[in-house]
């Protein structure tokens, strides 16, 4: 962070994956709900954030014209093959003066501005920030033949949304010979070391995986 005045904050939206689970034709990030792409909605919220400056989206390679066109004054790259090349792609794109970087998926389009303040808060005492919600359903381990395993007790377990905020050195740090199958950024800053630090999310900040959560995406648009 910069020693004097407040940090100067990017925001990587991932939204490069093809989201085959939603069973849509075309990528998650251009689904649109009420009218507008899911990219639209995930980057109003960073572009209209007072306390982030740019905005970053990596798109599909051959949707960077559209990105371009739904998010204008973002800076759009192409993404990878997996989550983590994306975020990666995304990291090479920022500015040489940012110093902490949102890193948020656009599948999850609502989340409400005063998670993206928790999370730039929590920055000042570490080195990553994560946005978590107490588990609700009772959770099993299970095998891949499908036997179910002891009952986990939910208490000891959270649920991880984003943005996840870093410190833009500890990121760039953590993506350097990163496995390209890691899922969760936070989680590759911690292997190095690296303090995390959870803050509480919010239920608006649901991610949009199943066809289901199109409709619930809809009605949060409506009902505000
Ligand atoms: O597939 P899943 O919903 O877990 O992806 C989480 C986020 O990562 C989504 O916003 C998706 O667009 C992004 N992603 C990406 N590049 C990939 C795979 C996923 O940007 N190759």
């Amino acid at each position: 962070m910069a020693v004097h005045g407040p940090a100067t904050v990017a925001a990587i939206l991932v939204a490069a994956g093809s989201g085959t689970r939603l069973g849509a034709e075309v990528p998650k990030a251009f689904v649109r709900v009420a009218g507008r792409t899911l990219v639209e909605h995930a980057a109003a919220r960073f572009v209209a954030h007072p306390r982030v400056r740019d905005v970053v989206v990596v798109a599909p390679a051959a949707w960077l014209r559209a990105a371009s066109a739904l998010v204008p004054g973002a800076t759009v790259v192409a993404g990878g093959e997996t989550r983590q090349q994306s975020v990666s792609c995304g990291l090479a794109a920022l500015a040489a003066d940012v110093d902490e970087v949102l890193v948020h998926d656009v599948a999850r389009p609502f989340v409400p501005d005063a998670v993206i303040d928790r999370v730039l808060d929590a920055l000042a005492s570490a080195q990553a920030a994560i946005p978590v919600l107490p588990v609700t359903d009772t959770i099993r381990r299970t095998d891949a033949a499908g036997e179910l395993h002891e009952t986990v007790d939910r208490t000891t377990l959270a649920a991880v949304q984003t943005p996840q905020g870093f410190s833009r050195a500890a990121l760039v740090a953590a993506h350097e010979g990163a496995p390209p199958a890691a899922t969760d950024d936070a989680v590759l800053v911690e292997a190095r070391g690296g303090r995390v630090v959870g803050v509480p999310g919010d239920e608006r900040a649901f991610k949009i995986t199943y066809p289901l959560d199109l409709l619930l995406a809809e009605a949060v648009v409506s009902h505000g």
